[in-house]
Formats: C-alpha cells, sequence, structure tokens
C-alpha cells in the first residue's frame, strides 16, 4: 500500500514534471483539455480493479452492482445531454468508437465515403493503413480550393459513382461547421447510413452552441476528452433501432472488459457538461477562437506571409495556412514551444511540405477557456502567438524572453489544478 512516490519515485517524478508542465505552459492543442478533479478521481479509483464484461443487468461476472449503476448513470446521462435514443459508453477511445461503429453498419469490403485525412479528415475515416483504410474501400471528399470548405457538390458526386454503404462527416481539423441536413439528404440518395464523428465539437453541441448532428444521423460517435473536457475515452450514440447492433459490435465485436474507471469519469463530465457553468466555458472557446482568427488575420501577419485557413473560424480552432510564410509548421510550432505555447503544426489542404513538416498550425482554444481565460486573456495571448509568427529569424534572445514573460503571466493569472 505504499504510494506512488514511495513505491516508484521515477514514474512520480515524471508525472510530477507533466503536472508542471501543465501548468507553467498554455496549452492551445486544439484536441487537449483539462479534466475536472471530479473526472480525475473517478479515473483513479478501484473501478479500475473490477471486470464487467456485458451491459448493465446483463454482465458475464458477479460482484457487477455497483459498476451497473455507474454505468447506467453514464448512459443516461449522454442521452439525455445530447438527446439521444440510445448510448453505449463503453468505447476505449475515439477510434475504437469509430471501429466498432462501422462494424456494426457495414461489412468489410463495403465502401465508405470520408474527409480526405489531409484535408481535416481522421485516420479512421478512411486512411490507407488504418483500419478503416484496410476493411473498407474508400473514397474521399474535400475542401474546395478556393474557400477551404467542404464541397458538398463534390460529396454528392462522390456518393452517386461509388454509392457507400457509409458516409463519415466529421473531422479533425476544420474550422468550420458542417451541413449534417446536407450529408443526411445525399447518404438517403444513395441508400447509405450517416455517421456523424463529433469528437471535435461535442462540447459545443452539448453547450447548444453548434448544431446537434444527433437528429440528422444513424449514428453519432465521440472521443470525451476534446471540448467536452472528460476523461479519455469513446461513445457511440444512435437511434434506437441499432442499439443492438451497436452493442454488439463493442462487446464482444471489438473490445473486452469496459474500463468502468473511466466509465465512472465519464457520468462525472456528463453531469458537468450539462451546467450553466459549461456553457459559459465553451461559449468562451468560441469566443477565443475568434479573437486569435482575428488577430492572425491582421496587416501584419499578412505581410509576413501568415493566414488563416477559410479566413477565420466557426469552432474551437484556427487552422494557420503558413504556404506564403518563411516558417514551416515545424518552425512555427518550436517557436510556440520556445515562448511556452503548446500547438501542434497540421497539414493545410494542398500542402507542398511533407507531413513530417507542413505548411499549417493548428491552435485550439478549449484547454485555456478551461483555465479560466476571458476575452481579454484571449487577446494577449493571441498577439504573443502573433509576434511570435511574424519575428525576424533567428528568434530568440530579449524578444522570445519577452514573448514568454507574456505567455507565464497569463500561466501565472489562471492557475491550473491549484490544489494538485
Ligand atoms: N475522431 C476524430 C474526429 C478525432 O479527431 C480523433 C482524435 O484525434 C478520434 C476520432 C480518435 O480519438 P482517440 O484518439 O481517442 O482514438
Amino acid at each position: 500500500n505504499q504510494s506512488l512516490h514511495e513505491f516508484d519515485p521515477d514514474v512520480a517524478a515524471a508525472v510530477d514534471a507533466e503536472l508542471h508542465r501543465q501548468q507553467s505552459t498554455l496549452e492551445m492543442i486544439a484536441s487537449e483539455n483539462f479534466a475536472p478533479v471530479a473526472v480525475l478521481e473517478a479515473q483513479g479509483s478501484v473501478l479500475t480493479n473490477k471486470y464487467a464484461e456485458g451491459y448493465p443487468g446483463r454482465r458475464y461476472y458477479g460482484g457487477c452492482e455497483h459498476v451497473d449503476v455507474i454505468e447506467q448513470l453514464a448512459i443516461d446521462r449522454v442521452k439525455e445531454l445530447f438527446g439521444a435514443e440510445a448510448a453505449n459508453v463503453q468505447p476505449h477511445s475515439g477510434a475504437q468508437a469509430n471501429a466498432a461503429a462501422m462494424f456494426a453498419l457495414i461489412k468489410p469490403g463495403d465502401t465508405i465515403l470520408g474527409l480526405d485525412l489531409a484535408h481535416g479528415g481522421h485516420l479512421t475515416h478512411g486512411m490507407k493503413i488504418n483500419f478503416s483504410g484496410k476493411l473498407y474501400k474508400v473514397a474521399a471528399y474535400h475542401v474546395d480550393a478556393e474557400t477551404n470548405r467542404v464541397d458538398m457538390a463534390e460529396v454528392e458526386r462522390l456518393a452517386k459513382e461509388h454509392r457507400p454503404q457509409l458516409i463519415v462527416a466529421g473531422w479533425s481539423a476544420y474550422p468550420r461547421q458542417l451541413d449534417f441536413a446536407a450529408f443526411r439528404r445525399i447518404a438517403d440518395e444513395v441508400g447509405a447510413y450517416l455517421m456523424v464523428d463529433m469528437a471535435h465539437f461535442a462540447g459545443l453541441v452539448a453547450a447548444g452552441l453548434h448544431p446537434s448532428p444527433v437528429p440528422h444521423a444513424h449514428v453519432v460517435t465521440t472521443t470525451t476528452h476534446k471540448t467536452l473536457g472528460g476523461p479519455r475515452g469513446g461513445v457511440i450514440l444512435s437511434t434506437a433501432d441499432l442499439a443492438k447492433k451497436i452493442n454488439s459490435a463493442v462487446f464482444p465485436g471489438q473490445q473486452g472488459g469496459p474500463l468502468e474507471h473511466v466509465i465512472a469519469a465519464k457520468a462525472v463530465a456528463f453531469k458537468a457538461a450539462a451546467t450553466a457553468e459549461f456553457k459559459d466555458r465553451q461559449s468562451r472557446t468560441l469566443e477565443g477562437a475568434r479573437i486569435l482568427a482575428e488577430r492572425l488575420t491582421g496587416a501584419d501577419l499578412a505581410e509576413a506571409g501568415v493566414s488563416v485557413l477559410s479566413g477565420g473560424t466557426d469552432v474551437h480552432l484556427v487552422l494557420v495556412d503558413l504556404r506564403d510564410s518563411a516558417l514551416d509548421g515545424q518552425q512555427a510550432e518550436d517557436r510556440l514551444h520556445q515562448v511556452g505555447v503548446t500547438v501542434n503544426r497540421n497539414a493545410v489542404p494542398n500542402d507542398p511540405r511533407p507531413p513530417m513538416v507542413t505548411s499549417g498550425l493548428r491552435i485550439g482554444t478549449p484547454a485555456l477557456a478551461t483555465r479560466g481565460f476571458q476575452a481579454d486573456d484571449f487577446r494577449e495571448i493571441a498577439d504573443v502567438i502573433a509576434q511570435t509568427l511574424k519575428a525576424a529569424s533567428p528568434f530568440g534572445g530579449t524578444e522570445a524572453t519577452a514573448l514568454r514573460e507574456r505567455v507565464e503571466a497569463l500561466a501565472a493569472k489562471h492557475p491550473l489544478y491549484p490544489g494538485l
């Protein structure tokens, strides 16, 4: 019964160092967030010890009376939160949620139509060496070269040409909203299922600040750790008639024992997502992203060859286009790291540079909104980012130090996990 620090000081030291990193830098990776302490507590609980194959009331193991209560709470809360008829809260991750949903709806050799990875789609939407690209035939739609928005005319044309059994709407790197009704109309026209992967924008949907895909899609998948701000994991929502197929695709189709400690943490996160405080956080997330997009479309940035894909954002992230900049994605990511801002480089559509370098950045505001950032704070960090990206090379010296100090001041103003 030794504590982590007593038993394994090596792991404990790295965990402490990671806590310090999260506290002292500014996290702007669009897919990350800070889970509340109540979520961390549930996830770090004795529930990790319990086997519970099956579903509440129908388990293959004894002693499930308490985990049944917890899993049922998670199911009921997420159904209520999104107005869904059925929910499966067992997928270990977003990728597994997508794998199980596809396993339930289509057969190997069938065709899926999803957003191209290089245009903002996810690996699980049909990338060649992902399970989705290996098991299914893939047709990919794109964003329009001029507007950088999903080209619905192309989606319709490809759907008619390839007759997919499943259309996937959703993205990992796209700054606008999708037209779910149009996707459903096209799916119906060709007799395909519509699956919406709302992993990125689920928190905005829960807060009522983004159109909900639930009324339009046969199946909606999500992660619980991005804008939703819960533990790392996945969820599948569906219409009632598909629930049985989905459940059996998750277990025994894809997984064994569910992670009941994570499911407990999901239940806590769904409770949090129904509060007024959560809505306020999501609305500051959106406001922050708009402020950032506005600053990065300034004339001084244009002069440095830096712009914003699609000219702005409707969601929690901004995609920075560096194709005309002296900096590539790697260099820009490194510069921001130097001043204490964590982002990820990201390919832009038709990127001339290789995927490990890229010509873009994806910058998101959910984690900073969770830290308590208000409009003024977002204006300050947006300016720090702008100054960092337009600075002359070589970058460093007093200029970088001054920017780093501005980042540290913002981090100190909004302490993270003060009790930990
Ligand atoms: N779907 C989308 C749209 C995502 O962006 C991601 C993660 O980046 C996933 C699914 C996969 O989630 P996970 O990393 O939990 O497997």
